[in-house]
């Protein structure tokens, strides 16, 4: 494949420091190490991830660092030592970019606790460009049956909604609390296995209660308010802490509420009672690549249809802002437009 930018250069869009918006760049376009691929990227999601690495709500960022971690694109080189694809390959890249391979959660089948771990767009350069590198291992094939722009989202918004729902077991009524993109695609895979689901939005968010409604609910409200009837489970994947307290109240003895974000506000103080019964509260930490080989397995049988909106990359900010804001229905795809960099 012909590589289009004669001079070496790349855009990206850069994050120089937590609190600053994404800036665009024209920068040298990496080489691939001994087990690593060059992708050329045809689109990458925007995850709430990236808006607490933007905001400096996670520690320890690389800095400068482009984030995003939902990446489709096509391998146009790879190290010596890559066997599992060749050039001209499309594939998919996630926030998991890297482990140890020997802690004890590595080898107890717990990689996405690895204390060593990497992770893509945070401690390893993602996707917010028109090229990236990623470590063969961690990549995987993309099913046919999706656009590249449909894909980006399976890889995070997907991967942990799925991982997010394996917790629930196999509880009937699953309430969801929050329903952007991992949620949309969530409620797909209740609806497909025959549970029941209820979404919980911000108060009068008529659109977001419109589209649970379209994606399979079978119960809309305001996340104040309490469900019709008791749930076995509830997922929550709004960062707002407030929600862990009304989640255990809505839930049955012997519930669980998971926690899917990477970050959280505060959880307030609450009585014992609504923990008392065997309820359990967890958290869903990051994907193992077992859970991305189930996924990509399980997203075409259903089928999962994705809502999203596109945007240039060049529009990463506004894309981060709506996100922000509540205001996009599914997920953000960035979509690099290739031009040739020239500063000089
Ligand atoms: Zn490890
Ligand atoms: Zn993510």
């Amino acid at each position: 494949m012909a590589v289009r930018n004669q001079n070496g250069l790349m855009q990206a869009m850069v994050l120089d420091a937590p609190g600053e918006k994404v800036q665009m760049r024209a920068i040298p376009r990496p080489r691939p190490g001994p087990s690593q691929l060059l992708i050329e990227i045809a689109a990458c999601a925007v995850c709430r991830t990236d808006l607490h690495v933007v905001d400096g709500e996670l520690p320890h960022p690389k800095l400068p660092i482009i984030p995003g971690h939902e990446i489709v694109g096509r391998v146009i080189a790879s190290g010596e030592n890559v066997r599992d694809f060749v050039v001209g390959e499309r594939i998919g890249i996630p926030w998991l970019g890297w482990t140890c391979g020997h802690c004890r959660y590595c080898l107890g089948g717990q990689e996405n606790l690895c204390p060593n771990a990497k992770f893509t767009g945070y401690q390893i350069d993602g996707g917010y460009a028109e090229y990236t590198l990623a470590d063969a291992r961690y990549c995987f094939r993309i099913p046919d049956r999706y656009s590249d722009s449909e894909a980006a989202p399976l890889l995070c918004a997907g991967l942990i909604g799925y991982r997010a729902l394996k917790m629930t077991g196999n509880a009937a009524r699953v309430g969801i609390y929050g329903f952007g993109a991992a949620a949309h695609i969530a409620a797909q895979i209740l609806h497909y296995q025959g549970r029941k689901l209820f979404a919980f939005t911000r108060r009068d968010d008529l659109a977001a209660q419109e589209f649970a409604g379209k994606m399979g609910a079978a119960w809309t409200g305001s996340s104040d308010t309490m469900p019709p009837e008791e749930l076995d489970a509830a997922i929550i994947f709004a960062p707002v802490g407030a929600l862990v307290p009304a989640a255990l109240r809505a839930i049955c003895p012997g519930g669980i509420v998971v926690c899917g974000g990477i970050h959280m506000s505060d959880i307030p103080a609450f009585p014992y009672d609504i923990l008392w019964r065997e309820k359990r509260l967890v958290s869903v930490a990051n994907l193992t690549r077992q859970d991305a080989e189930e996924f990509l397995r399980l997203a075409p049988q259903v089928p999962i249809r994705v809502t999203m909106e596109s945007f240039p990359l060049s529009e990463a900010n506004t894309a981060l802002t709506r996100l922000r804001e509540g205001k996009l229905t599914g997920a953000a795809v960035l979509i690099p437009k290739r031009v040739d960099v020239s500063l000089s």
